[in-house]
């Protein structure tokens, strides 16, 4: 229940006020996850003036803003297929008018199409701190420890690498479903390669990331072997993990070729 509410046009103001401990006083993206997940009494802060809902192509990496909405980052035109096809996925058109990139990843589940899909690129989150100092941060460090992390923080940007080959594909009862099984895969010009699964646990995990592909089936075969809950059996997770990372390689390879 949110108790006070802030809307600062400094990140120095945003900070100071993010800093206080009575009330507990969160930052404000969509208020999505906030509004219906968050009972206790709260001060929030807004981050709408804080002007960081651009997103930019900056050499070789797109520079995402954190409060950037899930709809702007589709009609950006700058994302990859695989990256709009999992926003499209994990959100209806209303929902991500509002709901916003960081406020996604911090509010992720194990079943995010959207977090699946930046870790599979090896996304780096910006985050800034009391005194405005500013780090940095890979998603697949900050996702295990996002209370930690964001102690006296806010999430500013997330940085991808832009125009890579990725590819992100599922399984669930229907179309608009959330994955029971999902893998996301990316392969740089290197012939490094990294497999993301979703669908089980607490957070998308990172199964595989070597200087090429072989092997990728198996160690996300490996990773779900213990993956049973009420949606589906392990044995069931784990076949189908492989048989998903193969298509995500496959598709990307295709492309490399067509
Ligand atoms: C019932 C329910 C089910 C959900 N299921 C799923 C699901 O299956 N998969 C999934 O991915 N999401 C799920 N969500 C989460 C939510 O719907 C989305 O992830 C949504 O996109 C959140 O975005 P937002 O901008 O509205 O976040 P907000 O509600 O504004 O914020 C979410 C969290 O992120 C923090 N935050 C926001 N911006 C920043 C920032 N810049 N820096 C630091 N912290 C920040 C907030 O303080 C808050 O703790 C679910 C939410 C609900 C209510």
């Amino acid at each position: 229940m949110i108790i006070e509410y802030y809307r600062p046009d400094s990140l120095e103001d945003a900070l100071n006020l993010l800093s206080r401990k009575d009330p507990r006083t969160l930052a404000l993206g969509g208020g999505l996850y906030i509004n219906e997940v968050i009972k206790e009494p709260i001060a929030v802060v807004d981050l709408q003036d804080l002007g960081l809902a651009g997103i930019k192509k900056t050499g070789k990496n797109l520079q995402l803003g954190a409060a950037a909405t899930l709809q702007s980052l589709l009609d950006s035109g700058l994302i990859e297929l695989a990256l709009e096809k999992a926003i499209m996925h994990q959100e209806n058109y209303n929902r991500r008018q509002v709901a916003t990139l960081a406020g996604s990843l911090v509010a992720s589940t194990g079943r995010s199409a959207l977090t699946a899909v930046l870790l599979a690129l090896d996304a780096e989150l910006e985050l800034v701190g009391g005194g405005q100092r500013r780090d940095k941060i890979l998603l697949g460090d900050f996702l295990p420890l996002r209370e930690e992390n964001l102690a006296g923080r806010l999430i500013t940007g997330v940085r991808i690498p832009a125009g890579l080959a990725v590819s992100y594909h599922y399984v669930a009862r229907s179309p608009a479903d959330l994955p029971i099984v999902g893998a996301a895969a990316a392969r740089w010009p290197s012939g490094r390669t990294r497999a993301v699964l979703l669908g089980y646990g607490e957070q998308p995990v990172m199964v595989f990331d070597g200087p090429e592909a072989d092997g990728a089936d198996i160690a996300a075969r490996s990773a779900y072997s213990d993956a049973g809950d009420q949606w589906a059996g392990a044995e069931y997770r784990s076949e189908t993990a492989g048989v998903l990372v193969n298509r995500c390689l496959e598709e990307i390879a295709e492309k490399r070729e067509g």
